[in-house]
């Protein structure tokens, strides 16, 4: 007889994106454009291969566990606030958010539609959901918000949103800031590739600004998330967290990266200048995005089916037919190489 399992995960997890090696073997086309994860297209520099190889000599060895080198690097770097570190991204960062914050049945309020982990881990803590739908521009309504919001515990609102990449304005932030009881998660996960700047709202006591290396940094794969938190809210989060989360090997290549900003710089303008080019050349309507990636519309054509057409000409991208709220004709599409872009570009206009 099987073990009892909680209801909460007798359904569907965490959407992954199809796996290129498959779409390459199922269409024979062995270059396959990866667009359908938000990710920076180039691989490491060799500066940064060699200071993660170096910290391999170390392995043996338990990393800091406050991760102080790249804290301080963090600070110096992005913005000189009270910062905390995970090593699984930022999902580690809002799993351990959770820990410190909600307890089952606590309210927990998320801007939608959005990005799908704050409501996993909500549920994975048995509190009460409630989504606030966005406008049908897809911004945030603050009224509409702050209504729903005052008495939650946590809330979440993502900007540059995935998946509309919609940005919210500072100045609305401060005003749920200031008509909430709550934290405000507020995930920044693209904003670097965005023009709106929260740093002056660090001075509030229930902020949380999530933020990660995954995405301009180009780290996907070593999983560092880091949080910009009040001074107070230190303490608490390093009793939650996983110990030792942040690997010695993650760390160094983190510091290395931040410790770049031509790179970052340049992988930032060029982002901008090809978004304007799919701004301008998709055919279908294209929502304005402060992301890397930019959202269309394929209606009448099913997000699905168009998403299998793309795949049949070698392009992988995201159907947002899973995220709850959004309907079923919208397609992510992330800014990928250069050849990636024009095989997208190639493609859609094949698609109507
Ligand atoms: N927030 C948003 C809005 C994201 O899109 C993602 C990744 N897709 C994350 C957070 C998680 O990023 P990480 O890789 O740091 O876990």
């Amino acid at each position: 007889m099987k073990p009892q399992i909680r209801s909460e995960y007798n359904g569907k997890g965490y959407v992954y994106a199809a796996s290129a090696e498959e779409t390459a073997k199922k269409t024979g086309i062995t270059r396959i454009a990866r667009l359908a994860s938000n990710e920076n297209p180039y691989p490491p520099s060799p500066e940064l291969v060699s200071a993660a190889v170096s910290a391999l000599t170390a392995v043996n060895r338990y990393p800091d566990p406050s991760a102080a080198k790249l804290r301080e690097v963090i600070r110096r770097t992005v913005c000189d606030a009270p910062v905390v570190v995970s090593g699984s991204g930022m999902d580690g960062v809002i799993e351990t958010v959770f820990r410190v914050i909600v307890n089952p049945n606590d309210k927990v309020v998320i801007s939608t539609p959005t990005f799908s982990v704050y409501g996993l881990t909500a549920k994975s803590v048995s509190a009460k959901i409630v989504t606030v739908p966005r406008e049908r521009n897809f911004s945030v309504d603050v009224d509409k918000f702050i209504a729903e919001a005052k008495d939650a515990k946590l809330s979440f609102i993502c900007s540059p949103n995935n998946p509309t990449g919609t940005v919210t304005p500072a100045d609305d932030i401060e005003k749920i800031l200031q008509n909430i009881s709550g934290f405000l998660f507020l995930d920044c996960a693209y904003i670097e590739f965005a023009e709106e700047d929260y740093s002056r709202l660090l001075k509030y006591d229930n902020l949380i600004i999530g933020r990660t290396l995954s995405k301009v940094y180009g780290l996907a794969g070593l999983r560092i998330g880091y949080a910009f938190v009040p001074e107070w809210f230190v303490g608490p989060y390093m009793a939650a967290v996983t110990p030792f989360s942040l690997n010695c090997v993650s760390e160094a290549a983190g510091i290395a990266a931040l410790s770049n900003a031509d790179d970052k710089d340049g992988f930032v303008a060029y982002v901008k200048a090809e978004r304007k080019k799919f701004f301008e050349e998709i055919p279908f309507p294209v929502v304005p995005s402060g992301a890397n990636f930019v959202l269309f519309d394929t209606a009448p054509m099913k997000s699905d089916e168009a998403v299998a057409k793309f795949a049949e000409m070698g392009v992988l991208v995201r159907s947002c037919s899973s995220f709850p709220g959004l309907g079923d004709t919208f397609v992510r599409v992330s800014i990928g190489d250069t050849w990636e872009n024009e095989r997208f570009l190639s493609a859609v206009n094949k698609l109507c």
